[in-house]
């Protein structure tokens, strides 16, 4: 329901055919595909409701940097969650305003008042709205033409989001039942990551585990990870990150030990596993 490319329906299925008897669901910052996926379970496969999450930390400098928290098992009607999706909800329509006033006060050919009228009522409003804004007004041709340019992080007119920070989510998800697992913390391709002290830091603000088997993970820095979660007493995870066909890694690829899937279980209490 986010960023992968197969329908909830298609991944448990493609779970399944790769042999798997586990598969976690963790779209970024929604539940939406869970009905779905619990539908569509085939028989012998048990699924793992969970959310990947944008948060904001620092990287031990001070300085704030993107992490993801991969939340599994919680009760997604918790009133701390609730309250925190919605006011994502509003920062995003605003960063989105701020962003498309910006672009009308520079003379781009772009109204802020249509912009905001173009945004779905209820659903997540994003930076792929105004980008076809862009399309339209003919000011670029292709939507990742408009990131490049004018909207990712690199471009002219990128306004940083809001995103919750990693220790309230990580409380928020305690409360809300679930289990917060720090998704792929030294995946240094993808940008700054955390330092040692942060991840020190989360751990005692509760987080249960560290994803360390992920494919953006280099067989050293996997072994340095388990030794940090080893003196820490956090759980250690392994996933694929399948995103379907947006990504090359195939589903299956990495996996949780069964012993410590036991335990991540043990500690949830929002939601159950559910098995097809
Ligand atoms: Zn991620």
């Amino acid at each position: 329901m986010s960023d992968g490319t197969d329908t909830p329906s298609e991944l448990v299925r493609a779970a399944a055919s790769a042999g798997l008897d586990v598969v976690a669901i963790t779209d970024h910052d929604t539940t939406a595909g869970w009905e779905e996926a619990v539908g569509a379970l085939p028989s012998g496969l048990t699924l793992i409701r969970g959310a990947e999450l944008s948060c904001v930390s620092t990287a031990g400098n001070g300085r704030p940097i993107s992490v993801h928290l991969l939340a599994y098992l919680f009760d997604p009607q918790a009133p701390a969650l609730v309250e925190e999706q919605r006011r994502l909800r509003v920062e995003r329509r605003e960063r989105l305003q701020r962003m498309a006033v910006r672009m009308a006060a520079d003379g781009l050919p772009i109204d802020p008042d249509e912009v905001m009228a173009s945004l779905p009522a209820d659903g997540a409003a994003g930076r792929p709205h105004l980008a076809r804004a862009l399309v339209e007004a003919g000011l670029v041709s292709t939507v990742s033409e408009a990131f490049d340019k004018y909207l990712g992080s690199g471009g002219s007119y990128y306004l940083r989001r809001a995103d919750t920070p990693v220790k309230r989510a990580i409380a928020m998800i305690a409360d809300a039942g679930g289990v917060a697992v720090l998704a792929h913390p030294w995946a240094y391709s993808r940008g700054p990551t955390v330092a040692d002290d942060v991840i020190v830091e989360l751990a005692e603000a509760g987080l249960s585990g560290v994803e360390v088997d992920h494919p953006d993970h280099d067989p050293g820095t996997r072994e340095r990870l388990r030794k940090l979660a080893a003196e820490l007493d956090l759980l250690t995870t392994g996933s694929s990150d399948y995103h379907g066909a947006n990504k090359p890694t195939p589903i299956g690829a990495e996996t949780t030990d069964p012993e410590v899937y036991e335990r991540l279980v043990a500690r949830a209490n929002g939601r159950t596993p559910v098995r097809g």
